[in-house]
């Protein structure tokens, strides 16, 4: 007889860790132990939980476990970024980007393996798509993270900020983000602040308007582009939602007068595509009303990508034609960029659904990743 497949603990929020207690008869405050336990101590073995009763702890070995992602490659970059290649129990691999920086540091989360859309600058849309990630698998890439890196001295934790901008694109993965985001920022687990989790959209409007009322974090917008023509080029979901309709679901995001938060633009610079003082100028006039901030991510080469990044001198006139215009505008400047672990440049090992890969089969094994 096979054995009963174990329940993994590791990503259930609160309440769906309080209802497993409840149904064998336990007290609420059990979940709260054991969130505790793993998201707190990072202990994945019942018998050390020494909160709980010796009978507690047996069936809990019995019935359950808490599993993380298996790390495939670990690199680390010239800059102190690192990139793991991570194995799902299902053999597709998803990547996860660790970036310090000055008193913090962001853990770049992927929420898919591959990704459904087909954004003709980015590299994870060559990989097709597989399939979400559940929220165990979100969740425990923060889980991995942890594990491998030491806080430096002062430091209360490595990650300070979460962002969901690694593969896929998260509001097409509603349920497991919100469940592992609620996770992250559930006092009894992780405990971060809701202004230091990003989840960062295409565009999906529904999914705009659900997190608003769910699980407000802080939300980037990948916009690219300033008028429609342009961005149904290169973020083609544009066709079903466009720019008019998409600025008023930021408006709803943010709030009247926005004073919960503002939008995160991002806007990748490509050369000669959308980086003309026209194209900030059209910018200026279609960011007016909403309120955000501008990233400008010089755009991340891969190979056969067909694209060229902005130089140094569109980016700073670009720039400056936004500040005039009164935003706040910040230049990303890739990090990890030699472990192919910038913006844009994530691609895993994904068992392609779509057959899109096959499509844009003349580019190779792009990360450069030997495989175990
Ligand atoms: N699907 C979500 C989450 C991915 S976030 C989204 O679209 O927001 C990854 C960010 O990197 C997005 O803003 C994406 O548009 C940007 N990006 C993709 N390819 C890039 C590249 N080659 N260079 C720079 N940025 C890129």
């Amino acid at each position: 007889m096979t054995e009963k497949a174990k329940i993994n603990l590791l990503g259930m929020t609160r309440q769906e860790l309080t209802d497993f207690f409840a149904q064998r008869g336990e007290k609420p405050f059990r979940a709260v132990q054991v969130l505790k336990w793993i998201h707190q101590r990072d202990c994945t073995d019942f018998a050390a939980m020494t909160d709980l009763s010796k009978a507690v702890r047996g069936w809990l070995a019995d019935e359950a476990e808490i599993r993380t992602p298996e790390i495939v490659l670990e690199q680390c970059a010239a800059d102190g970024t690192y990139k793991w290649l991570l194995r799902l129990d299902d053999g597709n691999c998803i990547e996860t980007v660790f970036i310090p920086e000055d008193g913090r540091g962001t853990l770049c989360v992927s929420s898919q393996v591959g990704c459904a859309l087909d954004c003709s600058f980015c590299s994870t849309a060559r990989q097709g798509f597989n399939r979400n990630l559940t929220s165990a698998e979100i969740i425990g890439q923060l889980q991995v993270a942890r594990g491998r890196l030491q806080p430096e001295e002062g430091q209360s934790r490595v990650v300070s900020n979460v962002v969901l901008m690694g593969m896929g694109e998260p509001l097409l993965n509603f349920e497991p983000v919100v469940a592992a985001v609620s996770l992250m920022v559930e006092d009894n687990a992780y405990g971060l602040s809701r202004r230091r989790v990003t989840v960062s959209t295409s565009g999906i409007i529904p999914a705009m308007d659900r997190l608003h009322e769910t699980l407000h974090v802080a939300l980037a917008l990948s916009l690219h582009a300033p008028n429609d023509a342009l961005r149904n080029e290169l973020v083609p979901i544009n066709r079903k939602y466009p720019l008019g309709p998409l600025m008023d679901a930021c408006r709803r995001y943010v709030g009247k007068g926005g004073h919960h938060s503002r939008i995160t633009m991002e806007y990748v610079m490509i050369d000669g595509v959308n980086d003309t003082p026209g194209h900030a100028r059209e910018l200026v006039r279609l960011l007016r009303d909403v309120p955000c901030k501008i990233n400008l991510i010089p755009f991340n080469p891969f190979p056969d990508a067909g694209y060229r990044r902005s130089s140094e001198a569109a980016l700073s006139r670009f720039r400056d034609i936004l500040i005039q215009a009164g935003f706040t505008t910040i230049t990303r400047r890739p990090r990890g960029d030699d472990i192919d672990a910038a913006c844009g440049q994530l691609v895993g090992r994904v068992e392609d659904r779509t057959r899109r890969a096959l499509r844009y089969a003349r580019v190779p094994n792009v990360s450069g990743v030997t495989p175990p």
